[in-house]
């Protein structure tokens, strides 16, 4: 059996190329696998599930987009994949709607699962990133479910001109550039590994793709880090019954 996960797919309207060369790696890759984990960021934004209810009417065209992803990943759930969804800094609002809809189940932000006999560590990674302090502070506040209570009881009108004034003044272009700037903590990492009591850490979130060997407390472990998706290219890391996790980069055009 074969499990696959992924993260910061970063979908958004204005990549439609990655979004059709997501659906076929669906399609074509997933379709069989036991299970797929999505480890954040999935969305490049999301204010909330009612955003759903716009449709069409939806002036950034997410609304649309994520009903055409939601059904494509509920078909592979009904064809029983088991679809799994962490947050990210991006998309923290993704709710049991949308997950619902997507025939997917919430995974919490630290959890560990079973990959090929095996305990590991899921994460984004954004709570590794410790020495930005700044981002810091802002992802205790984003993650404190009375502030989100707030936020989600704005008019949907509101959020996304809140969303778009969070966007215009970080810069369009670099809006992901000061967290993703900002790499792990080494120790944070050998720290998260020994609470957890597992040898295997995936995340995402830095877009710095990578495995990387280390020691907790003397014992070999490993760290892997799953890669941002672009048009043309896609990351994925695969495991396989009595194989060790395999990070690898594939062409999405
Ligand atoms: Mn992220």
């Amino acid at each position: 059996m074969t499990t696959l996960l992924i993260s910061d797919l970063h979908l958004q309207p204005a990549t439609s190329e990655l979004t059709d060369g997501f659906l076929r790696w669906l399609d074509e890759r997933a379709s069989g696998a036991e299970a797929l984990y999505i480890l954040g960021d999935f969305f490049e934004a999301w204010i909330g599930d009612d955003l759903l209810d716009l449709g069409a009417g939806d002036p950034t065209g997410t609304a649309e987009l994520a009903a055409r992803v939601a059904a494509a990943l509920k078909r592979l759930a009904e064809g029983g994949t088991a679809v799994y969804l962490m947050h990210g800094n991006r998309d923290f609002l993704l709710g049991e709607r949308f997950a619902t809809a997507a025939g997917a189940r919430l995974l919490p932000d630290p959890s560990v699962v079973t990959l090929g006999d095996r305990p590991v560590l899921l994460m984004h990674g954004d709570s590794l990133c410790t020495r930005d302090e700044a981002y810091m502070a802002f992802r205790r506040q984003a993650r404190d479910p009375q502030w989100q209570a707030q936020i989600l009881a704005m008019p949907i009108a509101e959020r996304l001109q809140l969303a778009k004034q969070l966007r215009d003044q970080s810069g369009e272009a670099n809006s992901n550039k000061a967290e993703d700037i900002m790499d792990v903590t080494p120790e944070e990492v050998v720290a998260a590994l020994r609470d957890h009591g597992v040898d295997t850490l995936i995340h995402g979130h830095t877009h710095r793709p990578a495995a990387h060997d280390l020691q907790v407390d003397g014992t070999p472990a490993r760290r892997l880090v799953l890669g941002d998706w672009q048009p043309d290219q896609g990351w994925e890391i695969v495991v396989e019954d009595g194989t060790e996790p395999r990070l690898q980069a594939f062409p999405l055009a």
